[in-house]
């Protein structure tokens, strides 16, 4: 579990700020960050973006098995969400019933308890969305 924690460690400026990275020659955002763009190549100019977590729900489905750690939070709603730079991203949705959820909703970034278990008694935090008011 060493390899998880460093890897969640360095994983940190995107998971609590919601950094990601645009191209200035293009104006696409990336999130998760990358460094070349994929439209421009070696002629993109990638600087970094911190997302204002604010967008609309693109896909969802509800989650009744989830993978190890996530067991104890099922059933759960996941969602994609493309934000409102464009860039899409996969959250999980909190506070709500999946009745009254629709493509189309409006959500908003917020910061959550990822993990409910973990073997090494780390808690992981990040960011999930909820239906924005
Ligand atoms: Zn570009």
């Amino acid at each position: 579990m060493r390899e998880s924690i460093s890897i969640n460690w360095r994983r940190i400026p995107e998971r609590y700020r919601m950094e990601g990275t645009k191209c200035e020659n293009c104006r696409k955002f990336y999130f998760p960050p990358r460094k070349v763009c994929s439209n421009c190549r070696r002629k993109g100019k990638i600087v970094p973006y911190t997302f204002s977590g604010n967008g609309k729900i693109y896909s969802y489905s509800t989650v009744f098995a989830g993978p190890i750690g996530f067991e104890t939070s099922t059933p759960y709603i996941i969602a994609i969400i493309k934000l409102d730079e464009g860039a899409k991203v996969l959250g999980q949705i909190v506070d709500i019933d999946e009745k009254d959820i629709k493509i189309g909703d409006k959500v908003e970034m917020v910061f959550r308890k990822i993990q409910q278990y973990d073997p090494d008694g780390v808690i992981n935090y990040g960011f999930k969305f909820k239906k924005a008011k």
